[in-house]
């Protein structure tokens, strides 16, 4: 023992070993960001995603010129994949710039025959309010007397409120047709507002479209979590 003890030297490498595993542990924790374990509450449902306009309809145009249309396809792929790799069943409007008809009505009325396919519904878009540019945060929308269209914008604005800092509230649509059109729970969920400078730099960006992304997503687990399936 004594033998032992005189020739033990601490090994230079443990030095590294504290810094090592903090970094695997951080590591881990972005990883099971971006790449979700199945979840129970996903498993087998169908989600509909709608990344609003598209191709010929660019929806608002923010201050640097960026498109709306481009903001929430970016968004949707993202929470596309953390919901595919939950183990849901996802069906998207459109996968990428092309819309499959030239006029408005035909392109809602082929969004509103996919949404009748969901468990939930989520329309994504952007906001504008050119008249006060100082506006800003996420805000979810419900179609009014749709219950269980609230408590999943609900669910999801908690998660903008913790993770995108958004101090709205989530509020019944008056008048959105996909919103009307569709009995399953259905948001539509406006990411920010492209009239606010800072914000739209904000949503032209990858970091923010990915953090856009998880709140839609762990609002989505949450409310099928506790809707209890
Ligand atoms: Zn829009």
């Amino acid at each position: 023992m004594r033998i032992f003890i005189a020739r033990f030297r601490p090994p230079r490498r443990a030095f590294w070993v504290l810094p090592v595993l903090c970094l695997t542990f951080f590591l881990a924790v972005q990883e099971s960001r971006t790449e979700p374990a199945l979840s129970p509450a996903l498993f087998g449902k169908t989600v509909v995603i709608d990344p609003g306009h598209g191709d010929w309809d660019p929806g608002v145009v923010g201050v640097d010129g960026v498109q709306e249309k481009d903001v929430n396809l970016a968004v949707s792929k993202n929470l596309c994949q953390l919901l595919r790799n939950s183990g849901a069943v996802v069906l998207c409007t459109r996968e990428n710039d092309r819309l499959a008809y030239d006029n408005k009505q035909e392109d809602m009325q082929a969004r509103a025959a996919l949404a009748k396919e969901a468990d939930l519904f989520v329309s994504i878009h952007a906001n504008s309010f050119p008249a006060a540019p100082d506006t800003c945060g996420a805000q979810i929308f419900y179609g009014a007397g749709n219950e269980e269209g609230k408590k999943l914008a609900q669910a999801i604005q908690e998660q903008c409120g913790l993770l995108l800092h958004s101090r709205r509230t989530a509020l019944a649509h008056p008048d959105a047709y996909l919103l009307k059109h569709t009995a399953a729970p259905a948001v539509i969920a406006e990411m920010g507002f492209l009239s606010n400078p800072q914000e739209a730099q904000a949503l032209a960006g990858g970091d923010y479209q990915r953090q856009a992304a998880w709140a839609l997503y762990v609002g989505i687990v949450n409310y099928f979590s506790e809707s209890g399936g």
